[in-house]
């Protein structure tokens, strides 16, 4: 495996692998960008089929925590780890405890959290033996409830910029993938007055979705094209491409999946189809934000007044970008770089070079 020749290195400062036979712990921590604060970013457990593929999702994912963290105002940088393995049949308290030993000798350079196919008990096992880990029980947990805080959030500020008006009373929004973020966004749609339709991979979910909040059930292939005023992805990553794009018929797309763009320029082909994006990084940034309101003690109160204004950073976003004639991630894209680069007291040129 060539590391620094994957296209996703790019300005990445730090990659490490670790090894270790006798827990069977496979896991790749990568730490994109310290400028603004320590790397934090949730550790990720799955079967990938290769440690090229594990290594690409790192580099991905750890590049865009930084670049989620700057948006939100956080003094945090990004990163990020994996761990190689099906987490229903590898996970132990021993892998996870030798994790959490690796994860200290990185000194504090990075912060741990739960990811896909990890949880907030496993982190707490982690805890054990490192302090560099939060999102705690106890403490903040789990973070999909802010995270669809911050995705609501977003949709009402989408709907005000395009609409008028924030009141989200008949307003139709599909939702890809009942999930942890999925289910608290339905609820707080449902309870804004919203009408909802929901695809999920597993019927269980569908059920709760119709329960709980009467949504209607569109089929897995239909959601993306669904006839609906705002799409939130939930589910997967690189939703949107060539093909997927021009049969997106919701005028907004605001959701919390990460790295919803199959390719940076798919970014400007939604802007071009039409569509008002809530750029990934910036909508979903609720569970990031949340996390620094848990020590000492965790403030909820605070967490989530600073995730309700994804709002306005968000309607600002929008502004500058059609000001400036840029698709919206084209627009924070720069904001980010901006202030990346005043941080290191260079010109955004160069920072972007470097
Ligand atoms: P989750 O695994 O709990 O939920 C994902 C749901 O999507 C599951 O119900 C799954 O069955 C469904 N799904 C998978 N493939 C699908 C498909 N093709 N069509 C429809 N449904 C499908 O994950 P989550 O924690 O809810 O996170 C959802 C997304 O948001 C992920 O991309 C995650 O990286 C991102 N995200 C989550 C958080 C958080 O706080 N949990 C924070 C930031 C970003």
């Amino acid at each position: 495996m060539t590391v620094m020749s994957n296209r996703d290195f790019a300005d990445h400062q730090e990659v490490v692998f670790f090894n270790d036979g006798e827990s069977g712990l496979r896991a790749i921590v990568t730490i994109h960008d310290t400028t603004l604060g320590p790397a934090l970013g949730g550790c990720r457990m799955w079967p990938y089929a290769s440690e090229d593929e594990a290594l690409t999702d790192v580099l991905r994912l750890s590049r865009g925590m930084t670049y989620k963290a700057a948006m939100a105002g956080l003094e945090l940088g990004g990163g990020k780890a994996v761990i190689i393995g099906d987490p229903r049949r590898h996970k132990t308290t021993a892998l996870l405890r030798r994790f959490g030993r690796c994860v200290d000798t990185l000194q504090g350079r990075y912060i741990t959290a739960e990811d896909v196919g990890t949880s907030v008990e496993d982190m707490d096992v982690v805890r054990q033996v490192t302090d560099h880990v939060t999102g705690l029980g106890g403490l903040s947990g789990d973070p999909s409830p802010a995270t669809a805080w911050g995705v609501f959030s977003g949709i009402r500020a989408a709907v005000r910029h395009r609409l008028g008006s924030d009141d989200l009373g008949g307003i139709t929004v599909a939702v890809q993938g009942f999930g942890h973020v999925g289910r608290w966004l339905c609820r707080y749609l449902h309870e804004a007055g919203a009408r909802l339709l929901v695809a999920d991979l597993r019927d269980q979910a569908l059920e709760q979705a119709v329960a709980e909040f009467g949504a209607e059930i569109v089929p897995l292939d239909r959601i993306l094209a669904a006839q609906a005023d705002v799409l939130a992805p939930c589910a997967l990553g690189a939703v949107f491409d060539d093909v997927t794009i021009p049969t997106i018929r919701a005028g907004i797309v605001a959701g919390a999946a990460n790295n919803q763009l199959s390719e940076p320029r798919h970014g400007e082909m939604l802007h071009r189809h039409g569509v008002l994006y809530a750029p990934d990084y910036v909508v979903n940034a609720g569970g990031v934000i949340n996390i620094t309101y848990e020590r000492p003690i965790y403030d909820r109160e605070a967490a989530f007044r600073h995730i309700g204004g994804i709002y306005e950073t968000l309607t600002d976003l929008w502004r500058r970008a059609e000001r400036a004639g840029l698709a919206p991630e084209q627009m924070a894209d720069r904001i980010v770089e901006e202030r990346l680069a005043a941080k290191r007291g260079l010109p955004a040129q160069l920072a972007a070079a470097s």
